[in-house]
């Protein structure tokens, strides 16, 4: 389709904004157990209006725009303060996991080379997030990868015999994405503070849920500022924070190490230019977003959400419990769940899924389906229980095969 070459009405493309969205997965009402998050129309609603106002303010130069400098700086607060991070720690906002996992690699590559270790290298689970390839990739840093034991945790005595004087980061999840498991992190900490290099923990997933789990008094493995060899942490606040896409958070120890994952330069003939991540021009609008969600939830709100998460993945372990085929990844703990089947493809049985108007992950190895489980799920596991069911009949009897979905796509 060729671009218009006459303005058409705003009415009509809006209207067609809405057609062209009917045959995306219903997410608002719990049909993605992956990529989408909703913790009802209200808090919506509040994320809508204030990405709106500041959608084409510019977070690149906050001089210009102090308000965006405040809401990053409160956000920032709020989250290290979620993770015991003292007064020293300090942060800066991302657009998603993802640009925090690559800030952690960059500023462990530019503490490396300020050593003079010329290629650096991670050592990181097998299970830690495809992100950090992302960031090996992009910042010639050497990924090292290493088994995970039976119970997809980290396998600490592996990574310490990985460690060797080019290592510049080492990695931990809390909780991983695969099998939504926390790794130790405090031994993990411990090997990167006898190395003296930079241990990130990866709580992309689990940086509010965990610390709302510990006021709720559910027994959470440490993983923050508390364990004092853990050197930043990253948080994604358009997942467990409810808020609009585009929005999360890295929090260094100090000042020093977040200074690592600055960038500087007056080698063109723009003058000094700086920015704190991989972006340049920055929407406001997911800053504002996060700052009003926040503020509009607050601890109670979160407090809340993360009990009715935490009770919809339990409805979902025992519903999974009773399917025969099912062999569930591990001992998940937090509101991640991967899960296997005994004689039945597990791909197919995600295409039958799909079918029926479900989406949840495919990933291996061993071949899985993956769910995220969020406030937006209460009320409707039993249906997905049903319908899984239904999907392991249909596929379990034949020997149809499914074809792994990527996670991700290139289209
Ligand atoms: C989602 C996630 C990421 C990547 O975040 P994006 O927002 O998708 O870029 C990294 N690590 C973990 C554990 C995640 O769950």
């Amino acid at each position: 389709m060729a671009l218009v070459s006459h303005r058409r009405s705003a009415q009509e493309i809006l209207d067609e904004l809405d057609e062209l969205a009917k045959d995306d997965i219903d997410w608002k009402h719990g049909h993605a157990f992956s990529l989408a998050y909703y913790a009802g129309d209200d808090v919506y609603d509040v994320a809508q209006q204030a990405n709106l106002k500041f959608l084409s303010a510019n977070a690149l130069n906050v001089a210009a725009f102090p308000s965006l400098r405040r809401m990053q700086n409160d956000v920032v607060r709020w989250v290290a303060d979620l993770l015991h991070g003292g007064d020293a720690a300090a942060g800066f906002m991302t657009s998603g996991g993802t640009e925090s996992l690559l800030m952690a690699v960059k500023a462990a590559r530019t503490r490396g080379a300020q050593r003079g270790i010329v290629t650096g290298e991670m050592v990181l689970p097998s299970t830690a997030h495809a992100a950090f390839e992302k960031g090996a990739e992009y910042f010639g840093v050497r990924s090292v990868r290493v088994p995970v034991g039976n119970d997809y945790r980290a396998d600490v005595a592996a990574m310490a015999a990985a460690v060797t004087p080019n290592t510049v980061l080492l990695v931990a999840s809390a909780p991983q994405y695969p099998q939504g498991i926390v790794d130790p992190v405090s031994d993990i900490a411990v090997l990167a503070q006898r190395h003296d290099v930079n241990c990130h923990v990866d709580a992309c997933m689990g940086g509010i849920t965990l610390p709302m789990m510990e006021k709720l008094g559910e027994p959470v493995p440490p993983f923050d500022f508390r364990i004092p060899g853990v050197t930043s942490i990253s948080v994604d606040l358009h997942k467990y924070g409810y808020t609009a896409k585009g929005a999360s958070v890295i929090v260094h120890r100090n000042k020093q190490l977040r200074q690592q994952q600055t960038f500087r330069t007056e080698n063109w003939l723009g003058g000094i230019y700086a920015s704190s991540g991989i972006l340049g021009t920055k929407s406001g609008g997911p800053i504002a977003a996060a700052w009003a969600v926040m503020q509009y939830l607050g601890e109670d709100g979160y407090l809340q959400l993360t009990r009715v998460a935490r009770r919809c993945f339990e409805q979902l372990l025992v519903g999974l419990r009773a399917i025969p085929q099912v062999v569930i990844l591990g001992q998940p703990a937090v509101t991640l769940v991967a899960f296997g089947f005994r004689d039945v493809d597990a791909f197919a049985v995600g295409d039958a899924l799909h079918r029926r108007g479900w989406f949840v992950d495919q990933q291996q190895p061993p071949p899985s389906l993956h769910c995220t489980i969020n406030a937006v799920h209460d009320g409707v596991i039993d249906s997905f229980l049903e319908a899984l069911r239904a999907a392991v009949d249909e596929v379990g009897g034949s020997d149809s095969r499914g074809k792994q979905k990527a996670y991700g796509s290139l289209e």
